[in-house]
């Protein structure tokens, strides 16, 4: 896993992050989800760009790029893209610690940089993975809310 880590992102914080980033990687990657990769693969596939400037988080096929701002400054809503905001298991949510904020945050760019990554070589994906909120998308997602992230949203 490459990491940069930008200015202003205390070594706590980004530990943290990182924490969340194998804990979604690690899932992902187990067979039953026949992803082309192990979670090994995963970890060394990815780039992690870490940094607190305000900006959107976002992905790609190479890697994710978190903003850590509204963890900084205690963010405790989560919100969801429109097309799934009122989902019971993938939406947003209102009073959420900020660890579970950027836990859901990060899940979500994972998801993303797994549709593109691996997408095309995924049979349950390969047909559906394009469209960046998609089916493929909210498929990946799903996954990691139920199992990774929303059993924490009670516990951090
Ligand atoms: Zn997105």
């Amino acid at each position: 896993m490459q990491i940069n880590t930008r200015a202003g992102v205390a070594a706590t914080t980004r530990d943290t992050a990182i924490k969340w980033i194998k804990r979604c990687l690690r899932e992902i990657t187990r067979k039953d989800y026949e992803l082309p990769v192990d979670y090994a693969t995963a970890r060394a596939d990815i780039v992690v760009t870490l940094k607190s400037a305000g900006h959107r988080s976002s992905a790609c096929a190479k890697g994710i790029s978190i903003d850590l701002t509204a963890f900084n400054t205690g963010r405790t809503a989560l919100i969801e893209y429109p097309a799934f905001a009122k989902d019971p298991v993938i939406g947003s949510r209102e009073t959420l610690s900020p660890e579970s904020v950027l836990a859901a945050t990060i899940a979500h760019e994972i998801s993303h940089f797994v549709q593109y990554r691996y997408g095309p070589d995924t049979r349950w994906l390969c047909k559906r993975y394009r469209k960046p909120h998609g089916e493929g998308f909210q498929d990946i997602y799903r996954i990691l809310r139920a199992r990774v992230i929303n059993p924490h949203f009670s516990l951090t």
